[in-house]
């Protein structure tokens, strides 16, 4: 029997792209490779790419130049380059780095066993059309789960077209898995021993197939034998439907957290990232969810220095943070995506963009701090993911998606357990178990 192929894989990026690392690795099972967490010894090595932050590009090209040696010293090291960037410039990416074996978009990706078996013939392969047929139905079943939280895609692309957001163009236009599918999948990973699952898309919350909503296909999740946990991301507000809010009051799985990027307080600023609601707007449909379920926690993503953000604009911005009271937040300082439309417009300076993106950021930390604070004393379930790095520790995450240190010798991995918490630290909460 011949040894498997070891294939190591680094994730930039998203949730959506771990989930993407994950389905690539079993799709190159069927190929014999094996995933590994150590580069040295790999047979492939492959790097998952993300196209929203700053340098994506920069950032591949110079982990491709680090492999170099690597290559030289085995020639049968074979190279990969997948997400986003590969999506956008894939043809580029094979042009510059002749090291690269192959290259393979975010749709792309159940083509995986053909590419490799043209790579291991010494050709290059490269795949970056949108196909029309669904990828996942060519994927294998999904393997034994690491543990008993897991990813579950239901939606890919977007049709926004926030002036800022390369999405639109890499992962093309909004589509949504059949809800039979993603019923089947949920109660495999459920069967697998998945207890938390979450439903990812780019606009996740745009979900619609075969007569659902997200809504719906929550509810029904909700259902299913051994899920005891669902949460959504990400979401656009326009996307907030009745029923999706009710189903925060209303499915008690349906975790009290909600991730939903505002990304300027500034109508005016909204307006020009083309975001298609106001402050007011995205104020009230916080209110409406809040009225749903009082305990939620909310989370948000926030771009500064935005082209013509005046310093006006910004505080339009902390009025709205402060107005919230994020329990966690993501905020960024603009910065240009080839061929978006922002990028065509004249950037604020570097110096005011960074002491507003200073600014915020120390806001918001208060804020969590605060909100992580008011968790000492409370009881929260936690649901343990691992053994800790102390002796008769666990750790896992409240239904606020807080990282929870619990103090259990008898605690086991995929438990649902209710923990009084007794410390805030920097990033995380501890905790004992209720006797
Ligand atoms: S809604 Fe999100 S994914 Fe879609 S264009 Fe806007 S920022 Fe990008």
């Amino acid at each position: 029997m011949t040894d498997p192929k070891k294939l190591f894989i680094k994730t930039y990026g998203c949730q959506m792209n771990v989930y993407d690392s994950e389905r690539m690795a079993e799709s190159l099972g069927a190929s014999g490779y094996v995933q590994t967490d150590q580069i040295d010894g790999a047979d492939m090595v492959m790097i998952n790419t993300c196209h929203i932050r700053e340098k994506a590009s920069e950032k591949l090209f110079s982990d491709l130049g680090r492999l170099r040696p690597a290559k030289e010293a085995n020639p049968n090291l074979k190279i990969a380059v997948a997400g986003c960037v590969a999506q956008a410039e894939g043809a580029e990416i094979m042009r510059r780095m002749p090291l690269v074996d192959l290259v393979v978009g975010p749709q792309s990706y159940h083509r995986l066993p053909e590419m490799e078996a043209k790579i291991q013939k010494g050709e290059r392969a490269i795949e970056t059309e949108f196909p029309v047929e669904d990828k996942f139905d060519h994927l294998p079943e999904r393997k034994a789960m690491r543990g008993p939280a897991a990813f579950l895609t239901v939606q890919e692309g977007c049709d926004k077209f926030c002036a800022f957001c390369v999405v639109p163009y890499t992962r093309g236009s909004e589509v949504s898995r059949p809800p039979e599918r993603l019923l089947a999948e949920a109660r495999n990973l459920a069967s697998r021993g998945v207890r938390e699952l979450t439903l990812l898309g780019q606009n996740v919350n745009a979900y619609s197939a075969g007569g659902y909503g997200l809504a719906r296909l929550i509810r029904e999740m909700a259902q299913l034998d051994g899920i005891q946990r669902l949460r959504y991301m990400t979401s656009h507000p326009n996307d907030m439907e009745d029923d999706l809010i009710a189903a925060h009051g209303d499915c008690p799985a349906l975790m009290p957290y909600l991730h939903l990027p505002v990304q300027s307080g500034s109508d005016r600023i909204l307006k020009a990232m083309n975001r298609k609601h106001t402050a007011d707007d995205y104020l009230r449909v916080l209110d409406r969810v809040r009225n749903a379920r009082p305990d939620i926690l909310l989370t948000s993503d926030f771009i500064v220095g935005f082209p013509g953000e005046t310093d006006a604009d910004f505080q339009d911005t902390l009025n709205l943070v402060r107005k919230v009271g994020y329990g966690m937040a993501y905020s960024f300082k603009y910065s240009a995506r080839p061929g978006t439309p922002a990028a065509e417009k004249l950037d604020v300076d570097t110096a005011v963009a960074d002491a507003r993106l200073q600014e915020l950021q120390a806001l918001l930390t208060s804020q969590q701090r605060a909100a992580q604070d008011a968790m000492v004393g409370q009881v929260v379930d936690v649901l343990y993911e691992k053994a800790g790095r102390l002796d008769g520790q666990m750790v896992g995450k409240s239904q606020h998606l807080h990282a929870v240190h619990v103090t259990d010798a008898a605690g086991q991995v995929g438990q649902l357990v209710r923990v009084r918490i007794t410390e805030s630290k920097s990033n995380s909460l501890a905790g004992v178990p209720l006797g």
